[in-house]
């Protein structure tokens, strides 16, 4: 495992943490992972301990259906059964029994395995047990119920699905991805062709990597639109600097989270130092999280750890330079990261 990964755990560990390194963090070949979360937080979400694979495959199934219907390559693979019978049923062609059927038997190949490997280890908290051959189900753990139960845990599905939205975009667009971007109304989107491929939320996208808090206090945000602590996109370097800095100020390395009041209260300063710390370590876990986030902020902030470093680092000072006023949060919490 490599040292950012264990500082991402190691760090305010909890089940929900762990969680978010397994989607987040791994080297996915296939979509299944992401079906397979899905299925896991909803039909576990009234407390049940045990999900027969029969009652698994169902949703399981119908979250690749549903993504194979606009996105058609869900694995870097050749097609197997399990792709061919869900693309027949979304054309009407296979009933739901047969779709179900079909999933016990093909569509769990490796992914109830491999769902716990996280950067070539599978130790840490385990969500289930794998009981197919006894029981022919999985049993749920305690760590997946306490998961749920955290205030914030309708975060988690929104995760994935940003996830799961940011990885097909990179297969459908053959790996050779352009730069993602901030658009005005919360969304990351890419070039593709003469136009733009809006791709996913960039609430959503961002929000595991900070571990469901704000950037500079530490408060726990939502993404759940309307809720009193939805969380605020913030240029971390103020959008208004962009024309002096000439910086790709809407670039992913450029944005964060933040609660409501952080963001009002910072306005168009600049934070103080001990934040591009921070933001340098969050950019580092988005180059952990693989395509297409790595490739971009390789391709936006430098291809090596020192390259970034001093990316930041200049930019931040330029920053500085240009603008007189530093903010700090009034009551910060304890470091998302433990740069302290
Ligand atoms: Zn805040």
């Amino acid at each position: 495992m490599s040292l950012a990964l264990e500082q991402f755990l190691t760090v305010q560990p909890s089940p929900e943490n762990h969680w978010r390194a397994l989607i987040l963090f791994g080297r996915n070949s296939a979509s299944y992972k992401f079906a397979l979360a899905h299925a896991l937080l909803e039909l576990t979400a009234d407390g049940r301990d045990f999900v027969r694979m029969e009652e698994l495959a169902n949703p399981f199934s119908k979250h690749i259906c549903r993504h194979l219907a606009t996105s058609p390559k869900q694995a870097t693979s050749a097609s197997s059964k399990f792709l061919a019978a869900c693309a027949q049923w979304n054309d009407g062609e296979l009933s739901d029994a047969a779709l179900i059927e079909t999933t016990v038997r093909y569509g769990f190949n490796n992914v109830i395995d491999a769902f716990h490997n996280i950067g070539g280890s599978g130790n840490g908290s385990r969500f289930f047990i794998d009981q197919r051959l006894e029981l022919k189900g999985i049993r749920v753990t305690d760590e997946l119920h306490r998961m749920l139960e955290a205030p914030t845990a309708s975060n988690l599905n929104r995760e994935v699905e940003s996830r799961w939205r940011l990885v097909e975009t990179a297969w459908s667009l053959g790996l050779t991805v352009p730069l993602i971007e901030h658009e005005n109304d919360g969304l990351l989107s890419t070039r593709s062709g003469n136009g733009r491929i809006t791709i996913t939320s960039c609430r959503d996208a961002l929000n595991g990597y900070q571990k469901g808090k704000c950037f500079y206090c530490s408060q726990p945000i939502s993404l759940e639109p309307g809720h009193p602590i939805l969380a605020h996109v913030d240029h971390f370097i103020p959008f208004v600097l962009m024309p002096i800095l000439r910086l790709n100020l809407n670039g992913v390395w450029n944005l964060v989270l933040s609660c409501q009041e952080c963001n009002l209260a910072k306005s168009d300063a600049v934070p103080v130092m001990r934040f591009a710390e921070s933001l340098h370590r969050r950019n580092e876990y988005l180059i952990m999280s693989h395509h297409p986030l790595r490739e971009t902020l390789l391709a936006q902030t430098g291809l090596t750890a020192k390259e970034r470093v001093s990316f930041i680092g200049g930019s931040y000072s330029n920053a500085v330079n240009a603008r007189i006023t530093q903010w700090e949060p009034r009551d910060p919490g304890p470091d998302i990261y433990d740069n302290d």
